[in-house]
Formats: C-alpha cells, sequence, structure tokens
C-alpha cells in the first residue's frame, strides 16, 4: 500500500499559492505546526476564501493528513476576520477536531506573507533565509491542502480555480482545466474583444508578472488572470526599463526612509532597508547598502514600491536586484535575526482598502463568484514545468489516446519535480521542450 507521500508525489502536487515548490519534499518533514494559508492578500483576488467557503471538509483532511505525516500536534488554520462566510463554514467543521483550530487575522498586506503569518500564529520569526521549518513550522495554502485531500483519494491535480477580473465585464472565479489559455478564460469573463491596448497580470497586481502573450496558459500555481490597460501604473511600474529606475533612484530619491519604515520584514526585527539599498544606487556605492545579510530577507511584497514611496520610485526593485546579484555571486544569508520585533508592528499594518486604492485598484475590486462546475475546452497546452525543480519528462507520445487524469509527465527517481497529468479526454497533439498539447 502506498503512504501519503507517495499518493501525493503521483498527483503532481505543488504549492499552490504562487511558487509551486512540490509538496512531497515540503511535507516530508518533521513539524510542531501546520498552518493553512487562507490570508490571500493580493488585491482582487477571489480563490482561496471561495475555496474555503465551498471545501472546509476537503481542507481539513488535507490538513489532518499533512498532520499525520509530520508528527505536528496543532493545525492551524490562518484567516482573515472578514472572510466571514469561510469563518463560519470552517467553524462548524473546526469545532469537532482535537487539534485544529481557526486562527483570524486583520485585512492588512502582506498577511498571506508565510513569515509574517507564522510570526501571527507563533510568535516566531524565521531567521533571512531560512525556511519556517527552522521554528518548526510548515505553511500550505489551503488550495494545496485541498489538492492533498483530493490525491489520497487517487485524484490527481489536473484543474486549477482562479480568479478572472480587471478589465472585464463579468469578474469571475473560474475551475479550469489545467493548459487552458489565457484568452479563452478571459473570454469567459466577457473581456475585451480587442486585446489591443491591454495587458495580463498573472498572479495578484503587487507580486505578479506582466504577460503579453495572451496564448499562454493557467498552471497550477495561477491565482489570478487580471486585464488592465497598458498605461495602467501597476502595469507601467512593472515594466519600465531597470535603468530608468536607477536614474530616478540616483535623482529623486529624498532619503526619506518610509520604505523602510513600513517594509514589513524590517518591522519583524530582520533589517530590511530599502532606503540604504536607494542610497547605495544613488551614489554608486555598495557599501552604503547597509545589511547585506537583510536584503535576503526582502518578500518581494512591493509594499515600498505601490505603497511607501510618495515619490512614486521602485526600491522594491532595486533590492530584488541586489539579492539576485548577491545569489548568482554564491552569497548566502548568515541565517541571524538582528533586532526584536517592533512595537510598532500593528500600527505599521497596512489596511487592504488603502494599499488597493493607493494601486489605483479601487474600481476593479469586485465580488469575482466561484462557478464551481468545471469549464469544458477543446485544447489545452500543459508545461513540463509549473514547480520548483527539474522539467517533468513525457511518458506519452504524439498520437496517444489520453483521459483526464492519465500520467503524461513524470519527474527522475528523487530529483525535485513533480508529475503532470491529462487535464482533458483526447488524443496528443505535440510534444514540445516546453509543453504536451492535447486536443479533444
Ligand atoms: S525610495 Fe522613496 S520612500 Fe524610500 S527613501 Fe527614497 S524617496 Fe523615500
Ligand atoms: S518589497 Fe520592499 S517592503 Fe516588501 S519586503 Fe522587500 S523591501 Fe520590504
Amino acid at each position: 500500500m502506498k503512504t501519503f507521500i507517495e499518493k501525493i508525489k503521483d498527483a503532481g502536487v505543488v504549492g499552490a499559492g504562487g511558487a509551486g515548490f512540490p509538496t512531497h519534499i515540503k511535507i516530508n518533514n518533521k513539524a510542531d505546526v501546520i498552518i493553512a494559508n487562507g490570508a490571500e492578500c493580493e488585491p482582487l483576488l477571489r480563490v482561496d476564501r471561495q475555496v474555503m467557503e465551498k471545501y472546509p471538509d476537503k481542507l481539513v483532511k488535507g490538513l489532518d493528513t499533512v498532520m499525520q505525516i509530520t508528527g505536528a500536534k496543532r493545525g492551524v488554520i490562518c484567516l482573515k476576520k472578514k472572510y466571514e462566510k469561510a469563518v463560519e463554514a470552517l467553524d462548524a467543521i473546526v469545532k469537532r477536531e482535537k487539534n485544529i483550530e481557526l486562527h483570524l487575522i486583520d485585512d492588512f498586506y502582506p498577511a498571506g506573507d508565510e513569515v509574517q503569518m507564522v510570526y501571527e500564529v507563533t510568535g516566531k520569526v524565521v531567521a533571512p533565509g531560512a525556511l519556517p521549518i527552522s521554528v518548526g513550522a510548515i505553511v500550505s495554502n489551503v488550495g494545496t491542502l485541498v489538492n492533498i485531500c483530493d490525491a489520497v483519494s487517487g485524484i490527481p491535480v489536473t484543474e486549477r480555480i482562479v480568479t478572472v477580473t480587471g478589465e472585464v465585464r463579468n469578474p469571475v472565479t473560474l475551475k479550469v482545466p489545467v493548459g487552458t489559455s489565457f484568452e479563452q478564460v478571459v473570454k469567459l469573463a466577457s473581456g475585451p474583444e480587442d486585446t489591443h491596448g491591454f495587458s495580463l497580470i498573472i498572479g495578484g497586481p503587487a507580486m505578479g508578472r506582466v504577460e503579453n502573450d495572451w496564448t499562454e496558459v493557467v498552471t497550477k500555481t495561477t491565482g489570478g488572470v487580471i486585464v488592465l490597460p497598458e498605461s495602467h501604473r501597476v502595469i507601467v511600474k512593472k515594466t519600465a526599463p531597470l535603468d530608468r529606475d536607477y536614474r530616478l533612484a540616483k535623482s529623486v530619491c529624498s532619503q526619506c526612509s518610509f520604505c523602510t519604515q513600513l517594509c514589513p520584514r524590517n518591522v519583524l526585527g530582520l533589517n530590511v532597508q530599502p532606503h540604504k539599498v536607494m542610497r547605495a544606487v544613488g551614489y554608486s556605492n555598495t557599501e552604503a547598502i547597509g545589511d547585506i545579510n537583510a536584503v535576503f530577507s526582502c518578500c518581494d511584497c512591493g509594499l515600498c514600491t505601490f505603497y511607501s514611496c510618495d515619490m512614486d520610485l521602485s526600491p522594491g526593485r532595486m533590492v530584488t536586484t541586489v539579492k539576485q546579484a548577491l545569489t548568482a555571486k554564491g552569497i548566502k544569508p548568515d541565517k541571524t535575526i538582528p533586532y526584536e520585533v517592533s512595537q510598532m508592528r500593528d500600527y505599521k499594518k497596512v489596511p487592504s482598502g488603502r494599499f488597493i486604492e493607493r494601486l489605483g485598484l479601487s474600481v476593479y475590486n469586485l465580488e469575482a463568484p466561484l462557478r464551481d462546475e468545471p469549464v469544458k475546452v477543446d485544447r489545452v497546452r500543459i508545461p513540463l514545468k509549473q514547480h520548483i525543480g527539474a522539467p517533468t519528462v513525457p511518458t506519452v507520445k504524439k498520437g496517444d489516446k489520453v483521459k483526464k487524469g492519465t500520467l503524461i509527465g513524470t519527474v527522475d527517481g528523487d530529483a525535485v519535480g513533480a508529475n503532470i497529468h491529462a487535464s482533458i479526454n483526447g488524443v496528443v497533439y505535440e510534444i514540445t521542450d516546453h509543453h504536451i498539447e492535447i486536443r479533444a
């Protein structure tokens, strides 16, 4: 009989919250507490709260499974107080569970950052470059836990729940086969017929990427497809040439340090100081960066860039650039925590509504109801790499007939990676280095 871990590996479960780390590896650990992350702090997305409302039983079963695997004695579902329907649905089930509890938090950004969440639940701070398991915690997105519940029953990951919003007439949250194109999902939300002048953000507006190829597809980690005019502030800032941001950093930054004062990782005592990175750029003096070790603690939340800086600069992008340069040089963080958590932390939490306003997204901050019936599509292009690690190796060939759930790609031995499965019934039409296309 297969173990839970083997079943989860077979089903191709990866982190649904965005990063896509293979779950069978992440949870193959001893832990004290498992935290189900239901905060969903990225503006406009409506996936996790509806997953919690719709599938509370599966979520709790998935959480219980991970607790059994890791030996954790405590399971916590952490979500915002304002998700009242989800709280109600989960409360009824959790009351029957001895070791599982709800932890309700305020509506602030970035509440879903796992380091913030670990602190909210355990009072412990995760050191620079370390994982939550270093303080005995594993954080798993609520969608991942639902997929774990299915995996244990032998159901692989073939669908993805995704919010489609922005410049569309009917914002909606859809269950679509993995590999469905963005143009198809935008059409289902009555998006623009002429896509000229619009761009997509894949994921959330703060941390997601800009995509202009609408034939690209939904993967196991896609939580949002957001249509915005290409002149929108968020698109312009995300696509500005790096040179321009450097020039502005040199000429405009007033060193007011608001970016540092509101940085949520700085507030936790991790000493991330974006204003010093801006100073280093301004003076072309790397010494001015300050605590190089602390740069690794930046979580790319974008708060400094989209909220804190009154001069409309991009300090977050500068920190990310320095972090990437240090990583490329093989420099690793020293896992120490320099300061205590700020006593001002609660006062420095940025309310989500104000963040959305500052992003210029209030007009799009609408409900996007879940359509639970899976969308039917006649073709899918399933990427071989939807996860952290090595790409999947195809196990089918052109012309093979497949059914929804058929294994079509697998990982070599113990390599970091995840299986992929057909997401519709059909025939393998094309196999490339990048994807497997199936036509119904
Ligand atoms: S980047 Fe903006 S917020 Fe940060 S120090 Fe410079 S002007 Fe102030
Ligand atoms: S993006 Fe900015 S605010 Fe967010 S953690 Fe990094 S430095 Fe801090």
